[in-house]
């Protein structure tokens, strides 16, 4: 038989030389003994780390002492009859393995050498392994793969684009897709149905941790959809990416409102990979008979708790440094209200009694302790501030201490869905509305009402599917009256004219008979980082950027000769 592959490792034992060849597979031992042949013996001699080989000889058992039984290999080795060298390497300039601490920078430089090390062949191999489960599932679904144009025109998704000069249009621009949102609902326009695509879009965003200017997104969209076709559809395919990592899930996933996810877990991508739910207590703060707190509640603010149960043993000490390095020190110096301390509170009996000897009531304070589920000698933490820094802060404190108190299931998949997001925020800066999601969400049909007079009431039809803390998808039922499409647009400040330059042809097609429809866009690179158990996007790409969005294999982005430049109309600012 023949093999071929990368020379991992070579080991001369005075006589007999093994090799260890390496391909995407793993490892295999071949052994050069002069006995066999000379040749391949004197050959294996001059191979060094990573040269590529081809190697002709016959499979056979290795004795019991050299029996490896940690690889799928290790019973077996290949006798060489011939050896020869295809390919000479340099020496490489970290070693080919997976237990390294080389720097980043360099790995990504060398990223042919760096994907050779076993990690890498997993984790694409799983990628692969995602996508092709993808286009199963939605082709058994009914859903086309459509491509859409990279060279478009700007989608508006939150962030800036990258824009690619016309050569033949001098002064004009494409953008490169922050999503095919509006070629998707486009197709549905077209009566296309059900289209789903693996598919690039670009996003020019500063300083946001472990992001990509280029990612991967599986992007669908369905006519006649109500929300839990989405979800049904989104949540078999999930079940089965999980069982790519050998995990099983049972749907349907929990489902929690935007507004009771904030409040239960100060968070709308809550971690459920442990409990600690977040409990408002401000009625019983505000009747509990200290000081401070009926001022603060009736001026709005909001006092919310978590426990700490009795086994997790957190000191007085850890307590105050908590108090000071967390919640003081970290969490609340930018909120609204002035630096209060966290309400430390036992539970059981002793601590009742000297709560009722501070003068307050004993009555509130079981009451309390009841309401936030607390069993004898949990410790419960009470933050009270306005009420979106408090639920915030709250959801950060719940996260550190799930983490510090190590409550979180590391193996386990938590997925749910988060719903009846606000369809606008608002932007103080801006002075207007803006949309949470993208402007061709809908309003759900009983807010629709508040457009007119409160559009921060209205809630929208999106929702986002959330697993172990990661947005792992988003979508929403969308618009398809082009008056109503109008009127948000106007709520955005946006006007008429505006709208009619940005978005006239999509305007105009939704008047030409649209299906009700909606969709999701579900994160590729981060639902594979999960599944593969990598701690970044990174690991999971073959050739990723870096959080400056370079690539430093490439040396990209880079400057252009004069002349492509003259040539594309564009003139560059330089600044010295
Ligand atoms: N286009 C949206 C996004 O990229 C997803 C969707 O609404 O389907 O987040």
């Amino acid at each position: 038989m023949t093999l071929m592959g990368w020379a991992a490792a070579r080991r001369d034992l005075g006589g007999v030389i093994f090799i260890d060849l390496r391909d995407r597979e793993g490892v295999c031992q071949v052994v050069a003994r002069p006995e066999v042949s000379e040749e391949a013996h004197d050959a294996a001699d001059h191979v060094r780390g990573e040269y590529v080989l081809a190697v002709v000889g016959e499979v056979a058992a290795r004795s019991a002492d050299t029996v490896n039984p940690k690889i799928p290999t290790g019973g077996v080795e290949v006798n060489a009859r011939e050896i020869r060298v295809l390919s000479e390497a340099r020496t490489p300039p970290f070693p080919i393995e997976d237990d390294i601490n080389t720097a980043e920078e360099i790995r990504l430089k060398y990223r042919y050498l760096d994907l050779r090390r076993p990690r890498y062949h997993r984790n694409i191999k799983l990628r692969h392994q995602v996508t092709m489960e993808v286009r199963r599932h939605y082709d058994e679904h009914g859903f086309y793969e459509i491509e859409t144009p990279m060279l478009t025109k700007s989608t508006p998704e939150g962030a800036r684009d990258f824009l690619v000069p016309s050569r033949i249009h001098h002064g004009s621009f494409y953008a490169l897709p922050q999503s095919p949102q509006l070629f998707k609902q486009i197709l549905m326009v077209a009566g296309m149905d059900r289209y789903f695509q693996v598919v690039r879009c670009f996003r020019d965003e500063d300083n946001r941790a472990d992001r990509q200017p280029e990612f991967t997104q599986v992007d669908v969209e369905m006519s006649f959809p109500r929300e839990e076709t989405v979800f049904d559809i989104t949540e078999e395919l999930y079940v089965k990416l999980a069982r790519l990592a050998g995990v099983e899930v049972a749907p349907p996933f929990p489902r929690l409102t935007y507004k009771d996810a904030m409040e239960r877990y100060g968070s709308d991508k809550p971690d459920l990979r442990f409990g600690m739910p977040i409990t408002d207590v401000s009625q019983e703060m505000k009747t509990l008979g200290l000081d401070t707190f009926p001022g603060l509640v009736d001026a709005g603010a909001r006092c919310r708790a978590i426990v700490l149960p009795a086994s997790s043993g957190v000191s007085g000490t850890r307590l105050r440094k908590v108090n000071e390095e967390l919640w003081l020190g970290r969490i609340v110096p930018d909120s609204r209200a002035s630096k209060r301390n966290l309400f430390v509170l036992k539970a059981g009996d002793d601590a009742v009694t000297n709560l009722g000897k501070k003068g307050a009531s004993e009555t509130v304070a079981r009451r309390l302790l009841e309401r936030v589920g607390a069993a004898k000698d949990d410790t419960i933490l009470v933050g009270t501030d306005a009420e979106e820094p408090v639920s915030m802060a709250m959801g950060i404190l719940r996260l550190e201490m799930g983490k510090e108190l190590k409550l979180v299931d590391e193996k386990a998949f938590r997925f749910l869905w988060v719903t009846e997001f606000p369809l606008f925020g608002y932007d103080a800066k801006e002075k207007r509305y803006v949309s949470l999601h993208h402007p061709f969400t809908a309003p759900r049909d009983e807010d629709r009402h508040l457009l007119d007079t409160d559009p921060g009431k209205v809630r929208a039809k999106a929702y986002d599917i959330v697993l172990n803390g990661y947005e792992v998808g988003g979508g929403s039922l969308r618009i398809h009256e082009s008056e109503l499409q109008a009127k948000i647009f106007r709520i955005l400040s946006m006007s008429d004219e505006e709208a009619r330059d940005r978005f006239g042809f999509f305007l105009e097609a939704l008047q030409y008979g649209t299906p009700p429809h909606g969709g999701i866009a579900l994160g590729v690179d981060r639902i594979v980082m999960i599944l593969a158990g990598e701690p970044s996007i990174r690991d999971v790409i073959a050739f990723p950027k870096t959080a400056s969005f370079t690539d430093l294999m490439t040396g990209s982005p880079s400057p252009v000769r004069d002349d492509q430049l003259r040539d594309l109309g564009v003139v560059v600012i330089r600044s010295t």
